[in-house]
């Protein structure tokens, strides 16, 4: 066994040992430097009664530094051949550690049962699917309190962007209807093997709710309702709030065909000019409207 995974000779001896070589399809870009894997277990803050989540354990590299570091690491991962690499290289926790073998996608809340809830998300995310599982997990995985992942450097600015600016849209409002960023470092795609061709960001996120005026969490029918309002405002980027909605709404069946011509009162409601444009409008306003969403829905 080796202390260390993070390193180039080592992970091309793995993956040589069990006749097998990165796959591009499922964004297999294993970490080869110390560095970044200690930098990573630093801004996610572990503590010795951490549950952490792990999507895309790959040979186990960040895994192990998780497992010296946390009371119990989950990871999820797809690809079939990588279980048996992981039986060796993680032999010395196996108590501690639970594999999940699906798409992290298709994650289902009872995969977890019989497990202490994790509280922490820590991944180097393989890129396809890097912002939807982020979002998802902090939507449905309640205990979650922060996640600190690895992404495509565009993905980190859209998670972190401001009103205003050209990375914000629909996903920015949704992630941070849920999570706040607290940190974030850039990586280099020679930190990896094979390199990939962007550049990436390892980026922390903290599970932060909206308040209401009372100064309690929103229900969550409630942030529900305003991320679909983000959809509507961004469907058509260039079109004003209205135009846009008025679109997004047609086209989404007899529920959003219901709510299409009620639009005007709608904005009135939640105190906005439809003649805005989704970019500009902050998180309060989105939730704004979710609330006249909802009232024009009942
Ligand atoms: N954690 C390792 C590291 O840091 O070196 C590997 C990270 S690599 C960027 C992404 C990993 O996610 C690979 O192991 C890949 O097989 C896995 N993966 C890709 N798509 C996945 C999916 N949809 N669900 C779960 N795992 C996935």
């Amino acid at each position: 066994s080796v202390s260390s995974l993070a390193n180039l000779s080592v992970t091309r001896q793995v993956l040589a040992d069990h006749g097998l070589s990165a796959k591009y399809s499922l964004g297999q870009n294993f970490l080869v430097n110390e560095a970044i894997v200690a930098k990573i277990v630093a801004l996610a803050e572990l503590e010795g009664a951490d549950n952490v989540l792990e999507i895309g354990p790959g040979i186990g590299t960040l895994t192990m530094a998780l497992l010296q570091n946390a009371k119990h690491v989950t990871s999820i991962e797809r690809d079939t051949d990588l279980p048996a690499v992981l039986a060796e290289t993680l032999e010395p926790w196996w108590d501690s550690f639970t594999l999940i073998q699906k798409d992290a996608l298709d994650l289902q809340l009872s995969d977890l049962d019989g497990q202490d809830a994790p509280n922490k998300l820590v991944a180097n995310l393989p890129y396809a699917v890097a912002a939807t599982v982020v979002l998802d997990y902090f939507q449905r995985i309640e205990s979650l309190e922060s996640a600190t992942v690895m992404v495509q450097k565009e993905v980190a600015d859209r998670m972190a962007a401001e009103p205003g600016t050209k990375n914000y849209g629909a996903y920015t409002v949704k992630l941070r209807l849920y999570a706040q960023p607290a940190g974030r470092f850039p990586v280099s795609p020679n930190n990896f093997f094979p390199p990939p061709r962007v550049d990436s960001a390892v980026i922390r996120l903290n599970r932060t709710p909206v308040l209401d005026e009372q100064g309690k969490p929103l229900d969550g029918e409630v942030v529900r309702a305003a991320c679909t309002m983000a959809d509507a405002a961004f469907a058509s980027r260039r079109k004003t709030l209205s135009n846009s909605c008025k679109t997004y709404f047609a086209g989404r069946g007899a529920g959003g065909a219901a709510v299409a011509p009620h639009l005007p009162e709608l904005f009135e409601r939640a105190g906005i000019d439809p003649k805005r444009r989704g970019e500009t409008l902050s998180l309060a306003e989105f939730v704004n409207m979710g609330k006249a969403l909802l009232a024009l829905q009942q």
